[in-house]
Protein backbone atom coordinates (compact mmCIF):
# COMPACT_ATOMS: atom_id res chain seq x y z
CA UNK A 1 0.00 0.00 0.00
CA UNK A 2 1.75 3.10 -1.28
CA UNK A 3 -0.14 5.39 0.92
CA UNK A 4 0.22 3.48 3.98
CA UNK A 5 4.25 4.36 3.17
CA UNK A 6 3.68 7.82 2.56
CA UNK A 7 1.87 8.18 6.04
CA UNK A 8 4.55 6.42 7.62
CA UNK A 9 6.76 9.09 6.18
CA UNK A 10 4.70 11.69 7.14
CA UNK A 11 4.15 11.04 10.72
CA UNK A 12 7.61 10.21 11.44
CA UNK A 13 8.81 13.92 9.37
CA UNK A 14 5.97 15.22 11.87
CA UNK A 15 7.37 13.29 15.17
CA UNK A 16 11.02 14.69 14.18
CA UNK A 17 9.80 18.06 14.02
CA UNK A 18 8.27 18.13 17.17
CA UNK A 19 10.67 16.96 19.28
CA UNK A 20 13.31 19.60 17.75
CA UNK A 21 10.49 22.49 18.55
CA UNK A 22 8.58 21.16 21.21
CA UNK A 23 10.81 20.46 24.43
CA UNK A 24 8.50 20.22 26.81
CA UNK A 25 10.60 19.12 29.94
CA UNK A 26 8.09 19.73 32.78
CA UNK A 27 4.84 18.04 30.75
CA UNK A 28 2.98 20.65 31.21
CA UNK A 29 -0.50 19.62 30.48
CA UNK A 30 0.61 15.87 29.15
CA UNK A 31 -1.93 13.55 29.05
CA UNK A 32 -1.22 10.12 31.43
CA UNK A 33 0.49 7.03 30.22
CA UNK A 34 -2.35 5.55 30.93
CA UNK A 35 -4.23 7.03 28.08
CA UNK A 36 -1.14 7.27 25.99
CA UNK A 37 -0.91 3.63 25.64
CA UNK A 38 -4.80 3.40 24.96
CA UNK A 39 -4.38 5.88 22.56
CA UNK A 40 -1.53 3.48 21.10
CA UNK A 41 -3.58 0.35 21.40
CA UNK A 42 -7.11 1.26 19.86
CA UNK A 43 -7.32 5.15 18.78
CA UNK A 44 -10.74 5.06 18.54
CA UNK A 45 -11.55 5.08 22.32
CA UNK A 46 -9.58 8.20 23.11
CA UNK A 47 -11.12 11.02 22.68
CA UNK A 48 -9.42 14.45 21.96
CA UNK A 49 -10.22 15.71 25.33
CA UNK A 50 -8.84 12.73 26.91
CA UNK A 51 -5.53 13.84 24.86
CA UNK A 52 -5.94 17.21 25.88
CA UNK A 53 -6.87 18.09 22.77
CA UNK A 54 -4.11 18.62 20.08
CA UNK A 55 -1.56 18.80 23.25
CA UNK A 56 0.37 16.07 21.55
CA UNK A 57 1.23 17.74 18.68
CA UNK A 58 3.32 19.89 20.27
CA UNK A 59 4.99 18.11 22.78
CA UNK A 60 7.99 16.44 23.29
CA UNK A 61 7.74 14.43 26.12
CA UNK A 62 4.72 12.91 24.48
CA UNK A 63 5.61 12.21 21.13
CA UNK A 64 8.95 10.19 22.68
CA UNK A 65 6.48 8.18 24.32
CA UNK A 66 4.17 7.42 21.90
CA UNK A 67 6.90 6.09 20.22
CA UNK A 68 8.55 4.01 22.59
CA UNK A 69 4.70 2.86 23.26
CA UNK A 70 4.21 1.97 19.69
CA UNK A 71 7.96 0.26 19.47
CA UNK A 72 6.47 -2.13 22.25
CA UNK A 73 3.24 -2.65 21.00
CA UNK A 74 5.12 -3.85 17.79
CA UNK A 75 7.75 -6.24 18.84
CA UNK A 76 4.83 -8.12 20.87
CA UNK A 77 3.22 -8.84 17.18
CA UNK A 78 4.43 -11.50 14.05
CA UNK A 79 4.86 -8.98 11.71
CA UNK A 80 7.49 -6.50 12.73
CA UNK A 81 8.50 -4.15 10.13
CA UNK A 82 12.31 -3.53 10.79
CA UNK A 83 13.49 -0.47 10.28
CA UNK A 84 17.24 0.51 8.78
ZN1 LIG B 1 2.85 16.00 26.61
Amino acid sequence: MEDDENDTLAFERWEAYVIEHYPNPERTGCPSRETLKRFVDSPAQVGLEDLNDTHITRCRECVMDLRELRRLRDTSTPNVITEP
